[in-house]
C-alpha cells in the first residue's frame, strides 16, 4: 500500500519533471501553464551586466530614501513569476562584445561580428527575428531612448557593414516598414538640403510642428525618409502631444535630433505633462497599444539605450536614473501582461559596461560601534575597512545633472573646449552630493600627449588626450574621457570602482516571463545565439 502511492507520487514527479524540465515549479508564484506564444516583447537594457541590476536592486530595497518605498523592482517582479538565465555575449571571433554585434546575435540566433548590423560574421544579412515576425503577419515595433538608428534598434531591422551607417540604416528600416518606431535621431531621415535650402527648411519645420527640435539633417542625399514613411501609410510624431493623438496602425516617432533625454531629465519631468518629449513608458505604452490590435500578434524589442552611456562615462549617478527610467518601462510591460498567458517577455541586457562595482576600500574607515548582541557586551564592533554606507545609495540618486551637461555648463565642449578647474569643481559640487577638490579638478582636466594616435579615426585622432593613471588604453573616446575621470576620482565617496570605458565580457541576466514551456528554456547558462534562437522558436509556435 505505501509502495504502491509512493510509486504513484514518483509517476506525478516525473511527469512534472517531464513537461517542466526539471524545475520545481512550485517555488514560483504563478508560473503561465504550458501555451503558444502570441506576443514576443524584448526588452534590452544596454550596458545592463548583473552589477548593474544589482545597483538598481541595492537601491530600491535599501537606500533610507528609495523612491520605490518597499515596491519591488518590475524586473524582480518579473523574474518572480518566470525564470532568470546568464547569458555570454562574445562575438564569433572576439571576447567582448560592443551593442551592434550583440543585438545582431540577439536578432537572428546566429554568431556576429563587432560594429555589424543584422548580419552573420562573414557578412551576409540574416533574417531578424523582427523580419520573421513581419513575414508570419505580426506587427513589429522598436522602441529605444536613444536614437532609433542606433545600433540596438537597428540591429533588428536593418543589415548593413557598419553601425555608424545611421543614414543608410534608416533607409534600411523606413524600407523594412517596421509598423511602429519610436525614439530620437531626426537627422537622418531629413534631407540634407535642409542644412543650406531654407525652402526645405521651413517646409520640414512646419511638418515638425516642435518648436524646441533642431532642424538639421545628417544625411547625404536628398532623400526625405518622412514623405517615404508617410507615402507607406505612417502617421508621423514629434513630441508628447503628436504621439499620444496618433491612432493609425503605422507610426514614427523621432522626438530628438539626436538622443533623447538622459534618466535625470527623465527623472526630473517625467510627471510634467507638458514635456516635449515622451518617457520610455509612455512610448512602450503607445507601442503595446499599436501593435497589440493586430490579431496575429506582435513582435516588440524596447531599449534602456542610455545605461551604457552613463557606464561609458563612469557617471554612476546618471545610470542609477538610467536604470529607474528602464524599470519604469518593464512596470509597463508587467502591467500590460497581467491576465495574458500567450505573451512572451525577454528581459536582457546586451553586455556589461564599465566594469562597474560597488567595493569595500581603506578610505574614510567608521570607527568603532557598540552594538547590542551577546558578542559585543565586551568589545566594540570594528570592522577593518569601509565596506560602504547605505546612505551612499541616496546619495547617488540625489545627483541633479549628468556629467556630461555638467562639463557643458562649466564652459566645456566634448570637441575640443576645455571647462578650467575651478568651473568644473563648481558646476559638480553643486550638482552632487559628493565633492571634488580643487587639486582633483585639475587632475580631471589634465592632458597628455595621445600615446594611441590613429588618423582619420572618429576619436583617436587628436594630438592630446586625457590623461589616466593607469588603465588608460581602456579609455577610448578622447574628449569624453575626461567624464570618466570625474568618476574615478569620486569614486573612493561612493565605494564604487570602475574598471574601463567600455564594455567587458560580464554574461548578462535574461529574464523570461511566459509559458511555461516556453520560458523553461532560458533557465540556463547560454550564449546570446541561443537566446536569439530560442526567442525565435518560440515566435514560431502556433497557436
Ligand atoms: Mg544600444
Ligand atoms: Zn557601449
Amino acid at each position: 500500500m505505501i509502495l504502491k502511492n509512493g510509486l504513484k507520487l514518483l509517476a506525478v514527479a516525473v511527469t512534472a519533471s517531464a513537461v517542466t524540465g526539471c524545475i520545481d515549479w512550485s517555488d514560483k508564484n504563478t508560473p503561465l501553464p504550458p501555451g503558444d506564444v502570441k506576443n514576443i516583447i524584448m526588452m534590452i537594457g544596454d550596458g545592463m551586466g548583473p552589477q548593474q541590476v544589482g545597483m538598481l536592486q541595492e537601491y530600491a530595497k535599501r537606500a533610507p530614501n528609495s523612491v520605490y518605498q518597499g515596491e519591488l523592482t518590475a524586473m524582480e517582479k518579473f523574474s518572480q513569476k518566470g525564470v532568470v538565465g546568464f547569458s555570454s555575449t562574445g562575438p564569433e571571433a572576439s571576447i567582448v562584445v560592443d551593442s551592434a554585434c550583440s543585438a545582431s546575435q540577439l536578432a537572428t540566433g546566429v554568431s556576429s561580428g563587432s560594429e555589424m548590423i543584422g548580419l552573420d560574421y562573414v557578412g551576409n544579412p540574416v533574417e531578424t527575428i523582427l523580419e520573421k515576425a513581419k513575414k508570419m503577419g505580426k506587427a513589429t515595433g522598436l522602441v529605444s531612448d536613444t536614437r532609433i538608428t542606433h545600433a540596438t534598434p537597428a540591429s533588428f531591422a536593418a543589415h548593413q557593414p557598419h553601425r555608424s551607417m545611421e543614414n543608410e540604416i534608416a533607409a534600411d528600416m523606413v524600407e523594412n516598414s517596421v509598423d511602429v518606431m519610436l525614439s530620437g535621431g531626426l537627422r537622418y531621415f531629413i534631407p540634407q538640403a535642409v542644412n543650406t535650402d531654407a525652402d526645405v527648411k521651413q517646409a520640414i519645420t512646419d511638418l515638425v510642428n516642435e518648436p524646441s527640435m533642431k532642424i538639421k539633417s545628417k544625411r547625404k542625399d536628398d532623400r526625405n525618409l518622412l514623405a517615404e514613411a508617410q507615402a507607406d501609410g505612417y502617421q508621423l510624431a514629434f513630441n508628447l502631444d503628436q504621439m499620444e493623438s496618433a491612432n493609425g496602425d503605422k507610426l514614427l516617432g523621432l522626438f530628438h535630433y539626436s538622443a533623447m533625454m538622459d534618466g535625470i531629465v527623465h527623472s526630473a519631468t517625467k510627471e510634467d505633462q507638458d514635456r516635449a518629449q515622451p518617457t520610455l513608458r509612455e512610448m512602450t505604452l503607445k507601442a503595446l497599444d499599436i501593435l497589440s490590435k493586430d490579431p496575429q500578434g506582435f513582435f516588440l524589442m524596447v531599449e534602456g539605450g542610455q545605461i551604457d552611456w552613463a557606464a561609458h562615462y563612469n557617471d554612476a549617478g546618471t545610470m542609477l536614473h538610467e536604470l529607474l527610467k528602464f524599470d519604469e518601462a518593464v512596470a509597463a510591460v508587467y502591467e500590460w501582461v497581467q491576465g495574458r498567458k500567450d505573451t512572451l517577455v525577454v528581459i536582457t541586457a546586451d553586455h556589461e559596461t564599465g566594469g562597474f562595482g560597488f567595493s569595500y576600500s581603506r578610505n574614510d574607515i567608521p570607527g568603532p560601534q557598540s552594538l547590542e548582541g551577546e558578542a559585543f557586551q565586551e568589545v566594540d564592533y570594528h570592522p577593518n575597512y569601509n565596506f560602504g554606507s547605505l546612505n551612499i545609495l541616496d546619495k547617488l540618486h540625489a545627483q541633479s545633472m549628468s556629467f556630461e551637461n555638467i562639463w557643458y555648463k562649466a564652459g566645456g565642449d566634448l570637441y575640443g573646449t576645455l571647462p578650467t578647474a575651478e568651473a568644473i569643481m563648481t558646476a559638480f559640487n553643486e550638482h552632487s552630493e559628493f565633492d571634488i577638490t580643487l587639486a582633483e579638478a585639475q587632475d580631471i582636466v589634465k592632458q597628455e600627449e595621445n600615446k594611441y594616435h590613429v588618423s582619420g579615426h572618429p576619436y583617436l585622432d587628436t594630438a592630446m588626450y586625457p590623461n589616466f593613471e593607469d588603465f588608460e588604453e581602456f579609455y577610448v573616446y578622447g574628449e569624453y574621457d575626461h567624464l570618466d575621470l570625474i568618476g574615478r576620482k569620486i569614486g573612493k565617496q561612493q565605494n564604487i570602482v570602475w574598471g574601463t570605458g567600455t564594455h567587458t565580457h560580464t554574461p548578462v541576466m535574461v529574464i523570461a516571463y511566459g509559458p511555461v514551456n516556453v520560458v523553461k528554456n532560458y533557465s540556463n547558462l547560454m550564449h546570446h545565439t541561443d537566446v536569439g534562437k530560442t526567442t525565435i522558436q518560440a515566435l514560431k509556435r502556433k497557436l
